[in-house]
């Protein structure tokens, strides 16, 4: 099991936690399962080692995530402020899981880059920033959970996780993978799959909460931004989808309602490339998601400063939709080499 992680740091780690007593867990904005389930897992995993854990959010978690043990001692930011930075000031160790630059934590992150105490990096995403005392960075692995999972059983402590761990790690995985269809090429996953499964996951509970459950609000906006928002660009094999601030409330949006959308256009035969633009309070928020190794998160680097991986990237435009929308089509050419010689005409 722990064949694929040979990190020199492991002893090094396992030194700050016996040296800790109050450790945070922390993760990228707009949290996903990955970030919330690796937070989460380590929380459980830490508090069964006599530690006092927290894990602390720049902003709210989808609802989606409800299910998952633990989420209602997540403690968010943008609600609890004064509470969050008390929490950061009287720590030992800060925990950074699912992100590699401190700018991926908005407010939160001039927080956590100022706090004293010892920080560890644990993320799955290409070229981290070196702002912590040990980084582990993975970017071959599917998800943080996999890398949390592999560094916790290197550590010696898989009889330590508890099925509520092991469900908040199986769920980022889960979701990272979406189901195990995408970034999970290296047939180790399922090796850790059965370990999680020998915890006494609930997969198909898991599976049914975090990506097949969606308010009847949420299924009507998805059904409507696909028959009246996307555009198809044949030349360049791309689906946009764009939806503002009227047209979200017009649907009670909440956040997280809108996952999955990016990915329903790569469902149409020749698309290659996925786009969706949504007009959030403060920014444009892009999302892209791609086949055939198309490269979204060079588009999102070098259109919107945003980054990712691969197949899956996103990235915040400040400034109108349209706009956000009109440089993405007029730059889309210069990605055409990136196509796969031959592809199915959209069909
Ligand atoms: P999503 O589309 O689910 O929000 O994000 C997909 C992937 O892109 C995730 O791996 C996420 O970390 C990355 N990503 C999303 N938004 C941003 C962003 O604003 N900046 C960067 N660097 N990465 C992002
Ligand atoms: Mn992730």
């Amino acid at each position: 099991m722990n064949k694929m992680l040979n990190h020199p740091e492991i002893d090094r780690f396992a030194d700050l936690i016996d040296s800790s007593s109050r450790i945070i867990l922390t993760c990228h904005v707009r949290p996903d399962g990955d970030a919330i389930g690796s937070t989460l897992g380590l929380m459980h995993i830490l508090r069964a080692l006599g530690k006092d854990a927290y894990v602390v959010i720049p902003d709210q978690a989808p609802r989606s995530l409800a299910f998952l043990p633990g989420f209602n001692s997540l403690c968010v930011f943008t609600r609890h402020e004064d509470y969050c930075r008390r929490l950061i000031d009287s720590s030992d160790l800060i925990l950074c899981c699912d992100f590699n630059k401190l700018s991926r934590q908005d407010r939160l992150g001039s927080v956590v880059g100022e706090a004293k105490c010892r920080k560890v990096l644990i993320d799955h995403h290409l070229d981290p920033d070196h702002f912590c005392d040990i980084t582990f960075s993975y970017p071959d692995m599917s998800s943080t959970c996999e890398l949390v999972f592999r560094i916790i059983a290197a550590m010696g402590l898989y009889s330590e996780m508890s099925v509520q761990a092991a469900t908040c790690i199986l769920t980022g995985i889960i979701t990272d993978t979406r189901n195990f269809s995408v970034n999970c090429k290296n047939p180790d996953i399922y090796e850790v799959l059965m370990r999680l499964l020998e915890k006494g996951c609930d997969k198909t509970k898991i599976v049914k909460e975090a990506l097949e459950t969606h308010s009847l609000s949420s299924v009507k906006l998805h059904a409507y931004a696909i028959s009246n928002k996307m555009e198809l660009l044949e030349r360049h094999h791309l689906a946009v989808v764009t939806l503002d601030k009227d047209e979200l409330k017009r649907f009670d949006y909440e956040r997280g309602d809108t996952e999955g959308l990016v990915n329903e256009p790569l469902s149409i035969r020749g698309v290659v490339a996925s786009f969706f633009l949504r007009e959030d309070e403060d920014c444009i928020k892009v999302s892209a998601r791609s086949i055939d190794n198309y490269p979204v998160s060079k588009v999102c680097e070098d259109l919107y400063g945003g980054g990712g991986h691969l197949q899956a990237a996103g990235g915040e435009y400040v400034g109108s939709l349209d706009d956000c929308r009109r440089i993405l089509l007029e730059e889309i050419h210069n990605y055409d080499k990136y196509l796969p010689p031959h592809v199915d005409k959209i069909s």
